[in-house]
């Protein structure tokens, strides 16, 4: 079921979710999680690799277990080395000046330091 009207449109909410991170190294590109988000959180890049929109994931966690090959991890159980890969993920638009601010605490606290893909 679509919970795209879930998806936080204000700092405070883009604040409360913790994540996924997928490792393109590893993604053999199935769609999987594709299919299964209910925001339509993924989309398979240039390269046929899962890309994360970043502020449309809630946590439902539902494409973690639906990967073949494990390569998706809430953020907190992420490999270390994964957390430094880049274009991995994106926004979905221009992020407000606190919004950007939201994204650093979150990278921070989870040690994300991989960059993201440039919007479309
Ligand atoms: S945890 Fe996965 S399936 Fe759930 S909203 Fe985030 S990206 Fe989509
Ligand atoms: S389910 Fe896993 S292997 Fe399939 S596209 Fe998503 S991240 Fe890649």
């Amino acid at each position: 079921m679509s919970r795209r009207s879930e998806i936080p449109t204000t700092p405070d909410g883009l604040r409360k979710y913790q994540r996924v991170i997928d490792d393109q190294d590893i993604c053999i590109g199935c769609g999987a999680c594709v299919s299964v988000c209910p925001t339509n959180a993924w989309e398979l890049d240039e390269n046929g690799k899962a890309r994360l929109i970043w502020d449309w994931c809630i946590d439902d966690f539902s494409c973690v277990p639906v990967c073949p090959v494990n390569c998706i991890w809430k953020s907190g159980e992420t490999p270390e080395e994964t957390k430094h890969k880049d274009n991995w993920y994106r926004f979905s638009r221009d992020l407000s000046p606190e919004e950007q601010k939201v994204f650093e605490e979150w990278a921070k606290k989870y040690g994300v330091t991989g960059k993201p893909a440039m919007s479309q």
